[in-house]
């Protein structure tokens, strides 16, 4: 999601994507399933032609013909590929030249652009073209509540489960087929919320601090967890009752026995056997096998996610300003838990607290309210929240030292909720400092100074570099006309 905010009149362009479903028929004689067939083919082709070269300098360069090159309308066994939308090429190309385009800026993380294969996830995206011409929404449009048009595919199905934003354009639409072969459609809208007064700061905003738990998702500053949280909010918001609240659990790890299980059965299944004739026959067992396990990996998956988005809506519509630590990840998945023991990767990757603070992020800038991140390098565990005395050196609090005591006042409190509070205090420092210094917009505010890689690429640093700019220029242009006026009289 990007966004862009204006300060004067707090307008706020969204561009949000819409995942929906294509419903059974919606996908007539697999059409959907030719056409990413048919890019797939494109792509490898255009990948086959491209010239790459790394000079003496080790910089990576690249040379791709574009679609055009490799439709043969001469040519009557591919008259398959004129049946697919150009745009599907054309967006080929540009995934393409992306592919070489991350490996030359990263070639350590990104390595050299592989073919496209049958196995991996099959999709195709659009864009939408002509928007504002002889139909203002653009070829592709809604018909009806539940049809999405394509160009050259036509009129395609959806269970469309919400309704599209008020004054939405469509961006693009990426069709994608899920491992258990269902296809969904995420279509992209920018739209414009204009008319949402974002609250002033002032002490009377209601701010809630929250710490990363691996166990319990999260623990806030009066050290709720996050079952805890949704029920607390879930029964204030809807009059006590809690019917559809989602339950906090290990998602991953209660199917954990299921999933292996169904992993054996398809291990031992092979996907195609010779016939009599000696010609491979597809195996259904197989492929039905694969489907199951798919299924149930995504159910844990969608779980997951729904709990995430409710307890994320509840959060956003019950507080003024979020305030999260600035966490990687990644790093704390690859984190081992004592000396040579088990890793936090499943763990970790079941909570899904990053996906949790995007959604919090998407909806806190559309209600107006502000996520506050604070620094990874602020030591909220090693702080004590009532008196601030912070351990230092060796007598850090461990990642297994799960009570914070403090030699200084006495409090004896979870570790957790000691952070939770740090976090809080210091997000609001951070929240009202941007605030006097007129960069709080709503969505995310954080310390400019916190990374100097992120520096660059933060817009309230841009505005500081302009206002300085700015200064500079000024007093310029004061030194010329003082000069001028100095030899010319
Ligand atoms: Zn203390």
């Amino acid at each position: 999601m990007a966004d862009t905010t204006s300060a004067g009149d707090y307008r706020i362009t969204i561009t949000k994507s819409e995942k929906y479903r294509v419903a059974r028929d919606g996908n007539p004689d697999n059409i959907l399933g030719r056409t990413a067939g048919c890019r797939r083919l494109m792509y490898n082709r255009m990948l086959n032609a491209t010239k790459t070269r790394t000079n003496k300098k080790g910089k990576y360069t690249w040379n791709t013909p574009n679609y055009p090159a490799f439709l043969d309308k001469e040519n009557e066994n591919e008259t398959y590929l004129l049946e697919v939308p150009k745009q599907v090429y054309a967006q080929a190309f540009v995934d393409l030249q992306r592919a070489h385009q991350n490996h030359a800026n990263n070639p350590k993380h990104y390595g050299t652009p592989k073919y496209a294969s049958k196995n991996r996830r099959e999709s195709f995206r659009l864009c939408n073209t002509n928007i504002g011409g002889k139909h203002a929404e653009g070829d592709i449009r809604w018909l009806d509540s539940s049809h999405l048009r394509i160009p050259k595919i036509g009129a395609i199905h959806v269970i469309r489960h919400r309704n599209p934003p008020a004054g939405a354009i469509i961006k693009n639409v990426t069709f994608s087929m899920s491992a258990s072969g269902k296809w969904f459609v995420s279509v992209c809208y920018s739209y414009e919320i204009s008319g949402i007064t974002p609250a002033p700061i002032t002490k009377n905003l209601k701010g809630i601090g929250l710490d990363y738990s691996s166990q319990h998702l999260l623990i806030d500053n009066q050290g709720r967890t996050a079952d805890q949280l949704i029920i607390e909010l879930a029964a204030a918001a809807h009059n006590g009752n809690l019917k559809g609240t989602p339950r906090y659990k290990h998602w991953y790890r209660e199917n954990e026995s299921l999933i292996a299980r169904r992993a054996r059965e398809l291990a031992r299944k092979r996907d195609s056997f010779a016939s009599k004739d000696g010609v491979p026959v597809q195996s259904k067992n197989y492929w039905r096998a694969k489907a199951t396990l798919a299924r149930r990996k995504e159910e844990v998956a969608n779980r997951r996610r729904d709990f995430l988005e409710k307890l994320s809506t509840l959060v956003a519509d019950a507080y003024d300003f979020v305030c999260v630590e600035h966490l990687s990840m990644k790093q704390i998945a690859r984190r081992s838990k004592g000396r040579g023991g088990y890793k936090l990767g499943k763990s970790t990757c079941d909570n899904g607290w990053g996906a949790f603070v995007g959604m919090l992020r998407r909806k806190l800038l559309e209600r107006g309210k502000y996520l506050v991140r604070v620094s990874r390098f602020f030591p909220s565990t090693q702080l004590c929240h009532v008196c601030g005395h912070r351990f230092r050196g060796a007598d850090k609090l461990a990642l297994s030292d799960r009570v914070f005591s403090c030699p200084v006042c006495g409090c004896v409190v979870d570790r957790d909720l000691n952070a939770a509070c740090n976090i809080l205090v210091e997000g609001t420092r951070i929240l009202f400092s941007q605030s006097s210094r007129g960069f709080a917009f709503p969505g995310l505010v954080w310390d400019g100074r916190e990374f100097g890689r992120e520096q660059a690429r933060s817009g309230s640093v841009a505005l500081d570099f302009c206002v300085v700019c700015w200064w500079v220029c000024c007093f310029s242009s004061f030194l010329v006309k003082w000069a001028f006026f100095v030899v010319f009289g």
